[in-house]
């Protein structure tokens, strides 16, 4: 175990404490950064630390950073010594999560700065969500309307697009209820504050397609392939009807922090029978085996990532 938390910041190893940027900087006061929130799970019989999807999650965050014209400095070999160097460095050998942040820096700039760039890379502790599922979650739908590309894109990972989340979230937790869904500028289905939305409805598991002002989220195209490919699950992606919430048979948010978590009701129409059922129980099975590597035909989507320290 480690006393200290390090952080990758600007290419240097740094304890949490020291790893300190400007007020001034274009990504404190006007969320100028993008970022990508990268699962990495303990693999006991190997003893090894895999990294999930890394290469899909790098492919996204180089579409963020030529969405928001980012001048970065630090190529994508960078992105992966730096986070590499930055596990090692915390020794960690149990499931983590990493935040890895594209940000304008510098106290001289403005909201519209392409530059200076900086990047910190930030591993944490984080417990999978335990296998069978048990817990599932209330949601309503959100007052607020999902950003659409009228006003910003929700494909990219950009912080600034997590205040359109907040709004909802807090609302939702305003009102009592553990998360929210969003409806998007058309009125159909988008996704939540901090994941994608999958329903089941007569064993065929549906989810808003990529125009539903959804971000291009990792975990929804896992799941889909391992639905097609592993389960042979009929799968549509299709507009989804606010009504169709409230008369699915089962739903869940997923994501690469939230993993699969059920919902067990929506604006307090009960989903299913307050269980996790047997299609989302069977996918969230499949989607940790694959995050472990032990799924031999997805293996690829796991990175192994040496864990002694230096340091
Ligand atoms: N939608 C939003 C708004 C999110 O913040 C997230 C979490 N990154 C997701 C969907 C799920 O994306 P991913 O599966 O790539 O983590």
């Amino acid at each position: 175990m480690v006393e200290s938390r390090y952080i990758w910041l600007n290419g240097d190893i740094v304890p949490v404490e020291g790893a300190k940027i400007s007020v001034l900087s274009p990504t404190a006061q006007f969320g100028a950064n993008v970022f990508e929130g990268i699962r990495c799970y303990w693999n006991d019989t190997q003893k090894q630390l895999l990294a999930f999807r890394l290469d899909a999650h790098y492919d996204r965050l180089e579409r963020s950073v030529k969405m928001f014209r980012m001048n970065c400095k630090y190529s994508r070999e960078d992105w992966r010594k730096g986070f590499e160097e930055v596990i090692k460095a915390n020794n960690y050998q149990e499931d983590i999560a990493v935040r890895q942040t594209i940000f304008i820096d510098g106290d001289a700039g403005s909201w519209f700065s392409t530059g200076p760039v900086g990047m910190f890379i930030a591993p944490i502790p984080k417990k999978r969500k335990s296998t069978p599922l048990s817990e599932g979650i209330s949601c309503c739908v959100s007052s607020w309307e999902r950003i659409s590309e009228r006003c910003l894109s929700p494909k990219v990972k950009v912080g600034a697009n997590y205040i359109n989340s907040r709004l909802a979230q807090l609302e939702a937790t305003a009102n009592g209820y553990d998360s929210a869904i969003f409806l998007g500028r058309d009125g159909s289905v988008s996704e939540g504050p901090g994941s994608c939305f999958f329903m089941i409805r007569d064993s065929t598991l549906i989810t808003p397609p990529l125009s539903a002002s959804i971000l291009e989220s990792i975990t929804r195209a896992t799941l889909l392939s391992l639905a097609r490919n592993h389960l042979n699950v009929r799968v549509e992606e299709r507009p989804v009807d606010r009504t169709e919430l409230y008369i699915c048979d089962e739903a869940f948010l997923c994501g690469s922090a939230v993993e699969l978590t059920p919902i067990f009701s929506i604006d307090d129409y009960t989903v299913g029978n307050r269980n996790p059922g047997s299609l989302t129980t069977a996918l969230h099975r499949a989607y940790l085996s694959a995050a472990e590597g032990k799924i031999a035909e997805f293996a690829h989507w796991t990175t192994p990532v040496a864990c002694s320290s230096v340091y």
